[in-house]
């Protein structure tokens, strides 16, 4: 008999996998070009030039080191290099021993809930979020994982229910600014009620909160938009990072935690993230890529390039009567559906070659879900489709 659990996860595909399975058999069919998938988040600009040159000077060195295994926590080196990085930036005091390195967001994500989840505790997500926070807490974890709704307006923090979801037994709360699905950027007024929000219930539960900042997007931003660095905000921060955006690596597999020194315990939920990553069997984090991101320190892909497509798409849908909240970050649109069941207008998208995901996954429905990061022409050959589906609704006439 097999974990029963496991198999069901294993064997059910995410709505955004089975739609990007779907695109790729339909493209065998009708040609590639006449498929528009916004399925995946997969970066459509390539690595910046610096990563194939950090992979050449690395690959030239010795190659034993090369592919050897680290320690578990990421060279030494490498970790100093990147909190040298975070110290120059944000006016920090880290140290490498304030890293711990990792196969991606998705492995820091995993060691941070392991780490801090203790039996009957929960995590607050707040909705729209990525699907896997709740795999990751509750599958993974073994704790629960508890959505607050956003405000509609804005897709900012509803803080009348962030209060009553807020109780003795919150653990953490998870933030994922520049969001996904969203693309909303959570402005400085939402941080400074969310952190004084936490540090009064913190208080008065007599124990700390945590914030888990999810930040894989932190430099996918527009037109000036600020991320704030939430450790600077508030101390209990527990950041987890990846190049897999930044750089357009992630096939590559590399990332962080960050358990900074001001954070309470420290010192002990550092040797939990590291006994975490050891548990789940990460033995340690690809040993090429930790050294590539050290040399690139400072380095992001052609933000440009997503912030035309966001244009192009936005201003387009927007035009055709679309509603949607105007993304300041990532490479995601999240306008309402046409209909209020967003699963049925998917579908009916579908039937145009138009593959988005519903809103439902994120736990937000009557809208869907385009990732824009693709070639800018598929864009503006899929917005007449898109204004087709439009008058199919009676939108437009
Ligand atoms: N967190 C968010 C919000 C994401 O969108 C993703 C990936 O799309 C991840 C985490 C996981 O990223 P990684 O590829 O680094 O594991």
């Amino acid at each position: 008999m097999v974990n029963q659990q496991m198999a069901a996860l294993g064997s059910s595909r995410s709505t955004i996998r089975e739609l990007f399975e779907y695109g790729n058999s339909r493209a065998a069919v009708v040609g590639r070009e006449n498929v528009f998938d916004f399925s995946l988040g997969n970066p459509s600009v390539p690595a910046p030039d610096a990563v194939r040159q950090a992979i050449m000077q690395e690959a030239a060195g010795d190659p034993v080191a090369l592919h050897g295994y680290t320690s578990a926590q990421g060279a030494a080196d490498v970790r100093q290099a990147l909190a040298a990085d975070l110290n120059a930036r944000f006016g920090t005091d880290y140290t490498g021993d304030s890293l711990y390195l990792t196969a991606g967001a998705a492995a820091a994500l995993s060691c941070a809930f392991n780490a801090l989840a203790c039996p009957g505790d929960e995590f607050i997500v707040f909705a729209p979020y990525f699907p896997e926070y709740k795999m990751f807490i509750e599958s993974g974890a073994g704790a629960k994982c508890v959505v607050v709704p956003p405000s509609a307006a804005d897709l900012q923090i509803d803080f009348d229910a962030l209060a009553q979801a807020l109780n003795e037994r919150t653990k953490a709360v998870v933030v994922n600014s520049p969001n996904n699905p969203s693309g909303v950027v959570y402005s400085e007024q939402t941080l400074d009620r969310l952190t004084a929000l936490l540090r009064e219930r913190a208080q008065a539960y007599g124990h700390p909160i945590y914030l888990i900042s999810d930040e894989p997007y932190r430099e996918i931003v527009y037109e000036g938009a600020q991320v704030p660095f939430l450790p600077c905000r508030y101390a209990d921060t527990v950041v987890c990072y990846s190049y897999s955006k930044s750089l357009s690596l992630p096939g590559e597999r590399i990332g962080y935690v960050l358990v900074p020194p001001q954070a309470a315990d420290s010192a002990a939920l550092y040797a939990a993230v590291c006994g975490a990553g050891r548990a789940l069997g990460y033995v340690c984090a690809p040993s090429l890529f930790q050294r590539v991101a050290a040399r690139c320190v400072g380095v992001s892909g052609d933000v440009a390039a997503y912030q035309a497509n966001r244009d192009l798409l936005y201003d387009g849908l927007t035009a055709m009567g679309y509603r949607c909240v105007k993304p300041q970050g990532a490479f995601y649109l999240f306008p309402q559906t046409l209909e209020a069941d967003d699963r049925a207008f998917c579908a009916r998208a579908k039937g145009y070659d138009l593959l988005v995901v519903p809103g439902a996954d994120f736990r937000m429905p009557g809208h869907m879900r385009i990732s824009y990061c693709v070639a800018t022409d598929t864009i503006r050959r899929a917005l007449p489709l898109f204004e087709q589906l439009a008058r199919d609704y009676g939108v437009i006439s």
